[in-house]
């Protein structure tokens, strides 16, 4: 196969000056000892996700847990270690003193996979998002955790935490998930996970959302089957972004997605039923969340 190694046009985006609202945020954050993906990724969509018009939609992405993983998938960055350090115990309280000070709408917290922990790190999720509710109780919050192992009870006690949206990423279509993530995990497994959201919290209490990587592969049919399969489990929210290589030990990118074709995704997902749907070249998970939480389900 040939190896692309140009990056096509719409790709090479230069980073926005970013608003008045991104600069105040931006400020804000000094001081605060909060690790924001937004910057430590370098996210291209920094500007629009801090910035935007509206204040009171504000997203910032947050890890909690730790660096390391205890998982290796085939298209993440993310440093990999089996015995990762234990957690901070004063994580939880402390984001959620320095997220109620600082001026965000919408806040999503990730982590990495703490396989190497009872409970997968369930509880620490539910403890900070418990607390940052206790706090600023306007304050939308998102967690895109991991599968647990399929450790629905796990998935149980996030969900029942006080959370606004479940997030909880397939990655990829089914066909190609033994080749894109880690062999813990399995497409099926990440369908019940969202299922069990949804069956914990009733259909219309919560908003689960899942994500999408384009361009490793797959095929349109494959995407099709993917939609229907969490439409079936009614999952509310997907989002499409172009697969980006980490490093030359990832996984080649076999296609870059054009931004109609990504146009075209979103249509045919909203077509199928989805509330609201991001997709797009430089699209992540957590791309304009609060902006899009607030238009399609406060309204
Ligand atoms: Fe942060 Fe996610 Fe927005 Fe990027 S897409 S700036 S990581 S909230
Ligand atoms: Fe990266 Fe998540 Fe996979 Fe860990 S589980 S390697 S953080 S994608």
């Amino acid at each position: 196969r040939r190896t692309i190694t140009r990056l096509p046009e719409w790709l090479k985006t230069p980073i926005p000056a970013g608003n008045d609202n991104y600069k105040s945020i931006k400020k804000d954050l000094r001081g605060l000892n909060l690790h924001t993906v937004c910057e430590e990724a370098r996210c291209p969509n920094i500007s629009e996700c801090w910035g935007g018009s509206n204040k009171n939609a504000a997203t910032a992405t947050i890890m909690l847990m730790g660096d390391t993983c205890t998982r290796g998938c085939r298209f993440c960055s993310v440093k990999t270690n089996r015995a990762p350090p234990p957690l901070d115990p004063h994580e939880p309280e402390h984001t959620a003193e320095a997220l109620a000070r600082w001026g965000l709408g919408y806040v999503v917290l990730t982590s990495v996979d703490r396989d190497d922990l009872a409970d997968g790190g369930a509880r620490h999720f539910a403890e900070t998002i418990r607390r940052i509710k206790a706090k600023k109780s306007s304050l939308l919050v998102e967690a895109l955790t991991g599968d647990f192992m399929g450790d629905l009870d796990m998935v149980k006690i996030v969900a029942e935490s006080g959370l606004d949206v479940y997030a909880h990423n397939i990655e990829t279509v089914e066909g190609l998930t033994p080749y894109v993530r880690d062999r813990r995990a399995t497409f099926h497994q990440s369908l019940k996970v969202l299922e069990h959201v949804k069956a914990v919290r009733g259909q219309d209490n919560i908003i689960t959302k899942t994500s999408i990587m384009l361009g490793l592969g797959e095929q349109e049919h494959e995407i099709v089957d993917a939609l229907k399969e969490l439409r079936k489990i009614n999952v509310d929210v997907v989002t499409f972004g172009q697969y980006m290589r980490p490093t030359k030990r990832h996984l080649k990118v076999e296609k870059y997605v054009t931004p109609d074709e990504f146009e075209m995704w979103r249509q045919r997902a909203l077509d199928m039923g989805f509330l609201y749907v991001a997709s797009g070249p430089l699209v992540r998970s957590s791309y304009k969340a609060g902006e899009a939480f607030i238009e399609n389900v406060l309204r």
